[in-house]
């Protein structure tokens, strides 16, 4: 098996910022998996955070040290100034060595790639499933000849549908081919319902029977598969941890899956019977290690509690009361 690309080894690693760049794309796709809100709308995120202005993109790659970027969307060749803008913010604030993929469903022009040249790394085109039987007679075919000759690293990217193996010949012009496992989101549902297609199971959002479609060209050297699973428990979970060793505090405790773990006393007007340096206050709050609020949580008047929760104050996953 050929060694993933660049991009890929980072997002191994959890080190591959998400740079969502506009939900506007010209095409339609029936499995397109975009939200609602985002489809169809000009907004940018970096991973979840709105990005209103530059540092927001530049904080949000600090915050998780961030050794790479893949830009997303929506379709992001369609909003170009922005594109080379955020690349060249990227590459100047992180240095030439932050590795940038960019995914695009467009042919790219000439012009757009020498545009593209010194700030994007990895070119990943996706193909519309209507052209994979025909791709060698594909405006996609001397794109993928002038990328390469311009020095980036060229790979196609799809979902796993239905004739995959079809693909097969533009694999020699290729660094690599992912395959995405096909995933069922609430925006697609409908199209996959009257397609006949079904959920896997009940934990993750893959569709049945789409890792079959890739067994024949799964077989070739430079192909790779990438599971819905993948993307859920280690993707998002190396991401997590890397935000967390970032931002934790010091009693925060990181869980292996990157969330954090911390006790929330509620005082009732009790004087506090703990050292300083043992807690934060935190509006009406004291926080301090879960642990520690377990220990004294008899001698405590007011509401007690443990949360877990995404690091840096994001989403929170379970609050146990004491
Ligand atoms: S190219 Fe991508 S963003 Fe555009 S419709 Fe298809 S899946 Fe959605």
């Amino acid at each position: 098996m050929q060694e993933l690309s660049e991009g890929c080894v980072l997002c191994h690693q959890g080190a591959k910022m998400v740079l969502f760049l506009t939900g506007r794309c010209p095409r339609s796709c029936w499995y397109c998996p975009i939200s609602g809100e985002r489809r169809g709308r000009d907004v940018a995120y970096a991973n979840d955070r709105r990005i209103e202005s530059d540092a927001d993109l530049i904080e949000e790659g600090r915050i998780m040290s961030a050794l790479g970027t893949g830009v997303t969307g929506g379709e992001p060749l369609i909003v170009m100034d922005l594109l080379v803008h955020y690349c060249s913010l990227l590459k100047s604030e992180f240095g030439e060595e932050h590795h940038i993929h960019l995914y695009t469903g467009k042919v790219p022009s000439p012009e757009e790639l020498q545009q593209l040249q010194g700030l994007v790394d990895e070119i990943r085109l996706h193909p519309p499933h209507e052209c994979w039987p025909e791709i060698m007679h594909s405006a996609y075919i001397p794109a993928i000849r002038a990328a390469k000759e311009l020095g980036f690293v060229v790979g196609i990217e799809v979902p796993s549908l239905p004739g995959l193996e079809d693909l097969i010949p533009v694999l020699p012009l290729l660094d690599f081919l992912n395959i995405n496992e096909l995933e069922w989101s609430e925006t697609n549902a409908q199209s996959m319902r009257s397609l006949g297609y079904d959920l896997e199971d009940s934990y993750h959002n893959a569709v049945g029977g789409a890792r079959a479609w890739a067994d024949a060209i799964l077989a070739f050297d430079r192909v790779h598969w990438c599971s819905s699973v993948f993307k859920d428990s280690v993707q998002l979970r190396e991401r997590l941890k890397r935000i967390a060793r970032n931002t934790a505090r010091d009693f925060d405790e990181i869980t292996e899956d990157g969330t954090v773990v911390y006790g929330v006393w509620e005082p009732s007007g009790q004087d506090i019977p703990l050292d300083q340096d043992l807690y934060e206050e935190v509006g009406d709050q004291l926080h301090m290690a879960w642990w520690l609020l377990a220990e004294h949580a008899e001698r405590l008047q007011g509401t007690k509690y443990v949360v877990e929760r995404y690091p840096n104050g994001g989403m929170v996953v379970e609050v146990t009361p004491l």
